[in-house]
Order: structure tokens, then sequence, then C-alpha cells
């Protein structure tokens, strides 16, 4: 199998082995295999956050393919939910709504599965998984063993966590807790701007799916076989956070928004007193999408004889126009990154995982 066919940039060369372990039983069972092999090994969901080498996986790659959504407790104000790894993540996000679960629905239209979500800590429209998101279940490379991980000890941050940063392992299922109240308090400008409130309402979050889906499928950010601009990984870049300084030397159109500093890591020995946290310096988010238009790319750019673009409807999405190989979307993404850095000083982080390419 060619992983092309597997992951929605439709990049990536052949596969040595393919699974697709349907129980949980199945994937742990697989994974472990895969290990033992001391092979390659690849794991994916709906390959949405990927770009695989044009040379692909000599060893197995995993299709996680196990489903279901069970109800761990519910009481007068939540509900925990054990999901599995391979239920599709739009999937859960549909039944919450419909269930009156709150905590999800701005992620409505998301692609993947809801096992790579921690991954890099899904978010959009004002929510991220981690403000829901108790703990995984974790089969650990290093030590070959199954546990339950709360979330705290994932390191989740914008866009990242210790899984992304290098943690290997898979998440077998994942475990949420959503408020039964029904209600969304809108926390994003251009969602308040669709539903026609202030930012702060709180509206139904039935409201909130109807409402983000079509803002999605605007930007090529649903994953629709119609919408050539969906042939994508989504957003290709993080929005970088620069420090205050920096960012005033920006000029001043520049988009950009505070964000809450990040806790440093402390390493404290067992019984003794947390260290007052050192002053970090305010930080300063920038549109990906804002510096890179400003550099001179637009929407639909291209290399010359590249089949890889810039979507025409995102500045921040590169899409394969049909034909294009890993290579062709990572020469583009370089080439993005070199004009930002040279035009503004800023280094763009790609937000897809490459696999066995260097972008
Ligand atoms: C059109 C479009 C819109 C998007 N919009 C958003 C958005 O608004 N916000 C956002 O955050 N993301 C967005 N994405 C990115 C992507 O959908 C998410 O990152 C999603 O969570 C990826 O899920 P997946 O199952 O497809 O992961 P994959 O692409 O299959 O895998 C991504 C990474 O996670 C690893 N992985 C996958 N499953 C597991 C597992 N069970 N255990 C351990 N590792 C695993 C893989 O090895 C890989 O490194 C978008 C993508 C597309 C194509």
């Amino acid at each position: 199998m060619l992983l092309s066919e597997v992951t929605t940039m439709r990049v990536g060369g052949p596969a040595g082995s393919v699974v697709r372990p349907v129980s949980e039983g199945e994937l742990v069972a697989a994974v472990r295999q895969a290990w033992a092999s001391g092979e390659e090994w690849l794991v994916l969901g709906g390959g949405s956050n990927v770009v695989v080498s044009d040379a692909g996986i000599d060893g197995t790659v995993i299709l996680v393919s196990n489903r279901g959504i069970e109800v761990l407790s519910a009481d007068a104000t939540s509900v925990r939910l054990r999901v599995q790894a391979g239920e599709p993540w739009d999937a859960l996000v549909a039944h919450a709504v419909d269930q009156g679960w709150a905590g999800i629905e701005a992620l409505s239209g998301i692609p993947g599965s809801s096992g790579a979500g921690p991954i890099q800590n899904i978010g959009a429209y004002g929510q991220e998984l981690s403000s829901v998101l108790v703990a995984v279940d974790f089969l650990d490379y290093l030590s070959g063993e199954l546990s339950r991980l709360p979330a705290v000890e994932l390191g989740l941050g914008y866009r990242t966590s210790a899984l992304k940063r290098g943690r290997e392992g898979v998440v077998v299922a994942i475990e949420l807790e959503l408020a039964v109240s029904g209600e969304s308090v809108v926390a994003f400008p251009q969602l308040a701007e669709a539903l026609g409130v202030e930012l702060g309402t709180r509206v139904p979050i039935a409201l909130v799916r109807s409402s983000v889906l079509p803002l999605r499928a605007a930007k090529g950010m649903l994953l629709d076989p119609s919408d050539p601009n969906s042939v994508s990984c989504g957003s290709f870049f993080t929005n970088p956070v620069v420090g205050e300084n920096f960012a005033r030397g920006l000029p001043p159109d520049a988009l950009r928004w505070p964000v809450e500093p990040e806790p440093e890591d402390v390493a404290v020995p067992l019984g003794s007193a947390l260290p007052a946290r050192p002053e970090s310096d305010d930080r300063v988010k920038l549109s990906a999408a804002w510096l890179i238009e400003h550099s001179g790319i637009g929407r639909g750019f291209s290399l010359p004889g590249s089949r890889a673009a810039i979507s025409s409807k995102h500045t921040l999405a590169i899409i394969n126009r049909g034909g294009a190989t890993a290579e062709e979307v990572a020469e583009l993404a370089r080439y993005i990154e070199a004009m930002v850095l040279s035009r503004f000083g800023v280094h763009l982080v790609p937000e897809p995982v490459a696999v066995g390419l260097q972008i």
C-alpha cells in the first residue's frame, strides 16, 4: 500500500506492511509485535497531520481503527467518557453535541482520530482538547507497559505535547470530562461574529457546531472530496510566539495576541517547597498567515513546476494540487520558512509531523 492512500495530503511512499487493529487488544498486540520485530514502525489515525516521505516506511504501519465511546460515570454536572483511539474525532464531537455534553463543540470538523487528539492538543475556535482531557491509556515504547497517564503528565501546550516532542508510544484510548450543561461560552471572535453574539455569551452547543462547520468549509478546513483546497494537513505552520520586545519591532499592523506564559519545567526534591516561578517575558502570539502573506506569498502560490501550492482559501494551508510528492510539499514549506525568516526574523514551525523527511 502507498501511504499517500491513507494521508489527507495524499503524499507518502510504500509501507512494508499495514495492519488495521479494530479492538484495543488487537491494537496493543499489533504494536508490540511491530516493536519486537525491531523494524521501522508508524502509527496513523486519519493521516491528517503527517507528511510522509516519498520513500515510505520499510516496516509496519499500524492504522488505528479501534472504535467506541464508553460512559465511565455521570452526575448532575459532568460526564466522564473513555474513547477508543480509533474513534473518528468528529464522530465523537457529533455524539457529544447530540447528548448535550459540552466542551468540544468548537472542535467540530477537525479530521482524524480521537487518539491523535492529545498528540498536538488539537484546538480551534477558542477551545483546546487540554481543557477536557483527563488521561490517556498509553502503551510506552521504552517500558513496553500499558498505563493510564493523567493529562498533566502529557506536557500539553499550544499544538504540542510530550508525545509530539518525542515521547514514543501509542495512545490506546483517551478519557474526557464534559459538562452536561448543553451550553458553550463563545471564546473566539470569528465564531462570535458568525453567531451574531458578543464574546463570552453562552449559546447552545448545537449552534456552535452548526456555525463552526461552515466557517471551516469556507477556509478549506473541512475534509471534503469535492474541495481541492482540503487536500492538506490543515494549517501547515503554528502561530509563532515571541517576546514582547521582539514583537514591538514588527510593523504595527502585524496581527498579534497576548498569551499566558507557559510554566517553566522545574525539578524539585521530594518534600521541599516549590520555588517561586521566575519572572518570564511577556509573550506575544503572531499570526503565521499574516507573516506569510506579508512575505509576498499569497493564496494559490506555488513554486515553478511544483504541484504543491498554498490553498486558494487560506494562506496557512499547503495543498497537493494533484500528484505532488512529499518533497514538493517540503520544498514549498522550506521556501515559506526562508521568506518569513528573511523578511521578519521569525522562525515558522511546521504543525504536521514529518516522517522520514526534513521540513
Ligand atoms: C482540513 C484539515 C483541518 C485541520 N484542522 C485542524 C484544527 O483546526 N486544529 C487542529 O489542532 N488540527 C487540525 N488539523 C490537523 C489534524 O486533523 C489533527 O492534528 C488530528 O488530531 C490528527 O489526527 P490523525 O488521526 O489524522 O493523526 P495522524 O495524522 O494519523 O497522526 C498524526 C501524528 O500523531 C501520531 N499518532 C496518531 N495516532 C496516534 C496514537 N493513537 N497514538 C500515538 N500517536 C499517534 C502519528 O504517528 C503522527 O505522528 C487539520 C487537518 C486537516 C487536514
